[in-house]
């Protein structure tokens, strides 16, 4: 007999390989959705020679660090987005076992996967596709409603609010600079944080953002020795998915400094 916390140490093991699967599945899904290409069919092929993949070319993690990045048959280099959406997976999926109990670990890693999924399509395409940013708005609403029906009205206000908000500064924006700074489905992103995580949460997310973004864009610049100016264009979306992600496992932003400052 497998006593309770046997079964516990199961599961956490059994998780690593699932994750990572399923992170292997999401780098599929980066790659094609942007292509408007079908996510279930043709098979996975590489993308250069286009020999199909087989089944021990497909083992998530490992498969790439044997094949030390390359194609098994033209030794084209394997996109490193793959190992890296592994990687990410299997750690939502840890921490959200880590933070969270019963059915709210499933909705944590699908938030975690998805926001991994929109955050690798913006580095790479600097879009963020309504195919899975619009229903990640809605997913946040039903399981808002599912864990406590009361918080529906604060979420729903936080989709929209969220909207509102980076719309107008697109909008203001095209208007006085006659150029797109901030895209559309960077608000829809922000709508789905408002969904997931209420209104309140939306001034945090926003300034965790914005201030990871700036850090990170001095940090290259200086790393590149380029200075940064009003046309260096940076993908937001991957700083706003860390902020809603931080914000779902620590709570909005002002609460983390107001209990520090009680205690
Ligand atoms: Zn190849």
């Amino acid at each position: 007999m497998v006593g309770a916390s046997g079964v516990t140490v199961l599961l956490f093991w059994l998780t690593i390989p699932v994750a990572a699967c399923v992170g292997s599945f999401l780098a599929t899904v980066a790659w094609r959705v942007p292509r408007g290409l079908s996510i279930v069919s043709p098979r996975s092929a590489c993308v250069s020679c286009a020999a199909p993949l087989s089944a021990r070319d497909l083992i998530p993690m490992f498969s790439w660090s044997v094949l030390r990045g390359q194609c098994r048959h033209c030794r084209a280099p394997i996109d490193r987005l793959y190992p890296l959406m592994e990687l990410s997976a299997v750690v939502v999926a840890i921490w959200s076992g880590l933070v969270f109990e019963g059915w709210h670990v499933f909705v944590s890693c699908l938030l975690g996967w998805t926001l991994i999924t929109l955050s690798a399509i913006d580095i790479r395409h600097r879009i963020l596709p309504d195919l899975i940013v619009i229903p990640l708005v809605g997913l946040g609403l039903i399981f808002a409603w599912l864990d406590n029906p009361t918080i529906l009205a604060d979420h729903l206000i936080g989709a929209s609010l969220g909207f509102v908000a980076f719309a107008a500064i697109a909008f203001l924006y095209r208007v006085l600079r006659n150029r797109d700074g901030l895209g559309l489905g960077d608000a829809k992103l922000l709508a789905a944080g408002g969904a997931w995580l209420g209104w309140e949460a939306l001034p945090g997310i926003v300034l965790g953002a914005a201030i990871t973004a700036l850090i990170f864009a001095l940090a290259s610049a200086c790393a590149r020795r380029r200075p940064i100016n009003g046309g260096t264009a940076i993908a937001f979306g991957p700083y706003l998915a860390l902020a809603v992600w931080l914000t779902w496992i620590f709570g909005p932003l002002d609460l983390i400094i107001l209990d520090n400052l009680w205690s």
